[in-house]
């Protein structure tokens, strides 16, 4: 479903991503972890269109969409949900969801939906995003991307700072998410959980592949090693 060859995405005179090739296949799981500043969430947004590609090209069903504006990716089916949730503060849950369908895909997400899928945000849908707790804002983040009827869904950091129980419940939605067959590119720090979830899993090291391999494949030694740089790609 998405493609990724040979991707370049540079910040100044900083190469953040180097030649990343990956391929997301449809109702696949991937999750992309490594280090901070490991160039994860740079290759997240240039997928989104959030950064600018400096190399390669990227597809989504064989279209190439290395140079679409972010807002056509969306249109597209490639849905970001941003590291610090970036919610409208004063705008109320649903209102947050309904700002994001105006432009939405057909498809079966809609403030209902989300709100069935996602019974924690139902009391809380006339409530300002900025009065929610920190797992609640990451459940309306990724509500909000749901309600465009994504293809693919980008997630990043969904767990940063945020209590575990609060980790939980955002677990909880996504495992909601993963049974219903939704494909998912998942930024992760917590290993354990990204690997809990996924189908495969991708270590970036110093904005290059380090290591990919079915979660079921590879060891948590394995990948914390490629972390830091002692496994070589393919190895596990
Ligand atoms: P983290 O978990 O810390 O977010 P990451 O793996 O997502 O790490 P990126 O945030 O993509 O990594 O950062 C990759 C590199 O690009 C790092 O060296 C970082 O300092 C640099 N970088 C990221 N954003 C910017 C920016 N806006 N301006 C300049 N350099 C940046």
């Amino acid at each position: 479903m998405l493609q990724v060859s040979h991707v370049d995405a540079k910040h100044g005179l900083l190469q953040a991503v180097r030649g990343v090739s990956l391929v997301v296949r449809e109702g696949e799981v991937v999750a992309l972890v490594g280090a901070n500043g490991a160039g994860k969430s740079t290759l997240l947004r240039t997928i989104a269109g959030a950064h600018p590609a400096a190399a390669g090209t990227i597809t989504l069903n064989g279209k190439d969409i290395t140079g679409l504006a972010a807002h056509r990716r969306v249109a597209l089916g490639v849905a970001l949900v941003p590291e610090g949730r970036k919610l409208f503060p004063d705008l109320t849950v649903e209102e947050n969801l309904l700002v994001a369908g105006r432009r939405a895909r057909k498809g079966p997400w809609s403030v209902k939906t989300v709100l069935d899928a996602f019974p924690m945000l139902e009391p809380l849908r006339h409530k300002r995003a900025a009065n929610l707790s920190g797992g609640q804002q990451q459940a309306t983040s990724i509500g909000r991307a749901l309600m465009t009827n994504p293809q693919v869904l980008l997630l990043d950091e969904v767990s940063l700072g945020l209590a575990p129980v609060a980790v939980d419940s955002v677990y909880e939605c996504l495992a909601v998410l993963i049974d219903g067959g939704t494909t998912i590119v998942l930024v992760e720090q917590d290993l354990g959980r990204a690997m809990s979830v996924a189908d495969r899993v991708v270590c970036m090291l110093e904005g290059r592949v380090a290591l990919e391999a079915a979660a079921g494949m590879v060891t948590r030694d394995q990948v914390t090693g490629a972390y830091f740089g002692l496994a070589r790609k393919g190895s596990a």
